[in-house]
């Protein structure tokens, strides 16, 4: 009886990965076809791509409130809207940006006419994660397109409304010869990576990010990685702490703290402490009057598993909760749970959170917690409270991450024009805008001699002979 089950699966993941050959080599030709490179066929496919979103806001409201549990506004403000914008950013300046360029005048070669030609790098392979199904996936397909691409964009199994819907409209409002979404989880994207790529860019968690460098190893594949971490919050008490709470909370408890530049935790001085946590429980009753539970307020964790990870460390921390701490498994809500006197060795500083914790680890010097984050790895941000620039260049000048920012959270992946990118264990390689372009872009270099230069430049070939030394 067991097999008599187990066989039509077999078969079924095997029929997925024969489609998937299928879909490699059906790119590989529209590629070599030439096909994507046209300036006007990426500008209609980038339209297309925006319609995709806009004619289906509606839709993708409904399938993030079933995968997330997220409320409708969150929807558009973090996830539809700024798609939205980094789509149109991305077809205003695509063809700007793709033009050739000169080399700087020379007096040895600029008569070689050397350019810098901005070509597509082939079919290129995109692996999104599970937190901004739409923002995290089509700002990079439209870097991909815009930049002459094919692409096979593989979504994550963890949100299967969204990423259902997305692989029907794709069929609906793209060139299929040109964009693909393959659905599916860890085996799927094993035998993906399989094949050789013109780039891989992943957005997860780290350990799935060596397992994706090592694959594009093998077969030299160019990999850009966005990853996550733990992204500390140094509070100067010269801030505005009203302000600093308020913001703090909100970046915290958007997405159910299921964002990649969350912050994380808090540094702050022992001795203030109790007035910065006064101030986020001031925040807290001003945020939610009914229960944060209520329908609308908050993101749901994505998964059991991930409920029972980040409620197990509501359990464990040895830490002193202020307020929250209250979860529903059925509901997969988890509410917005402020911990204080949090130590270095608490289970809540072992990983990134990736849940609606905040934990506060008060230091006795700027120092202190200057040595614990550099102690640890690079995060994807440094934010910094603070009305004071000394202490602000305190903080920036001695900590690497992959952003820098005062007072504010969360919002800086989104505003157009600053690349968007980790460093070290945090990612590599950076996106949205011109930076995602020139991610999916290969600077070609390229000359065209002249015959008559020979007349000047003789003096280069064999045989060489002491006049050679001296021409
Ligand atoms: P996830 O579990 O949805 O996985 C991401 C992708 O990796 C999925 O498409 C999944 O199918 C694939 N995957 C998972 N295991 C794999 C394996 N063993 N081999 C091959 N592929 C595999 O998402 P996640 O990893 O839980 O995402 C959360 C993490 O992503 C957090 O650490 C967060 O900080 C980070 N993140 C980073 C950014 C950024 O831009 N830097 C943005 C969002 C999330």
């Amino acid at each position: 009886t067991r097999q008599f089950f187990l066989l039509p699966s077999r078969r079924l993941i095997a029929d997925c990965l024969g489609l998937q050959v299928q879909i490699y080599t059906e790119l590989k030709a529209t590629f070599a076809s030439g096909k994507s490179k046209p300036l006007a066929y990426r500008k209609y496919q980038l339209i297309q791509l925006a319609y995709l979103l806009k004619d289906n806001t509606k839709l993708f409201e409904e399938s993030l409130a079933s995968d997330l549990g997220r409320p409708q506004f969150e929807a558009k403000m973090l996830d539809i809207d700024p798609t939205l914008t980094e789509i149109k950013a991305t077809l205003a300046g695509f063809e700007k940006w793709a033009k050739t360029e000169s080399a700087p005048f020379s007096l040895n070669f600029s008569v070689m006419r050397p350019i810098i030609r901005k070509e597509p790098k082939g079919v290129v392979l995109l692996i999104a994660p599970f937190n901004y199904p739409l923002f995290l996936t089509l700002p990079l397909l439209a870097s991909a397109i815009a930049a002459g691409n094919a692409v096979v964009v593989k979504p994550t199994e963890n949100t299967p409304a969204t990423t259902a819907l997305l692989a029907d409209l794709v069929n609906k409002y793209m060139d299929t010869s040109l964009v693909r979404v393959v659905k599916g989880g860890v085996d799927e994207t094993t035998k993906l990576l399989e094949y050789t790529w013109g780039h891989i860019l992943y957005t997860g968690g780290g350990q799935v990010g060596k397992i994706i460098s090592m694959a594009g190893a093998k077969t030299l594949s160019p990999v850009s990685l966005e990853l996550g971490g733990k992204s500390p919050v140094f509070i100067d008490p010269k801030c505005d702490l009203k302000i600093a709470a308020k913001r703090i909370l909100w970046g915290k408890a958007a997405n159910a703290g299921q964002t990649c530049v969350a912050p994380d935790y808090i540094i702050v001085q022992r001795d203030f402490q109790d007035t910065f946590v006064q101030a986020l429980q001031d925040v807290y009753n001003e945020f939610y009057p009914d229960k944060a539970s209520a329908p609308g307020q908050m993101s749901r964790l994505v998964s059991a598993r991930a409920f029972t990870r980040v409620s197990n460390l509501i359990k464990n921390t040895k830490g002193t909760i202020v307020f929250g701490g209250d979860t529903d498994e059925a509901t997969k809500y988890i509410g917005p749970t402020v911990v204080k006197d949090v130590k270095p060795d608490d289970c809540l500083m072992s990983e990134e959170i990736f849940g609606p914790i905040l934990p506060i680890m008060p230091v006795d010097s700027v120092d202190e917690g200057l040595a614990y984050v550099n102690a640890h790895d690079h995060p994807l941000s440094v934010y910094v409270f603070t009305q004071d620039s000394d202490f602000k260049a305190k903080i920036f000048n001695n900590t690497q991450s992959g952003s820098a920012m005062a007072n504010e959270t969360i919002i800086h992946p989104a505003i157009h024009g600053l690349p968007f990118g980790g460093i070290g264990p945090s990612g590599s390689g950076y996106h949205t805008g011109k930076y995602g372009f020139e991610m999916f872009t290969h600077l070609r270099s390229s000359i065209d001699s002249p015959s008559w230069i020979d007349m000047l430049l003789s003096w280069r070939y064999p045989p060489y002979s002491a006049a050679s030394l001296k021409a």
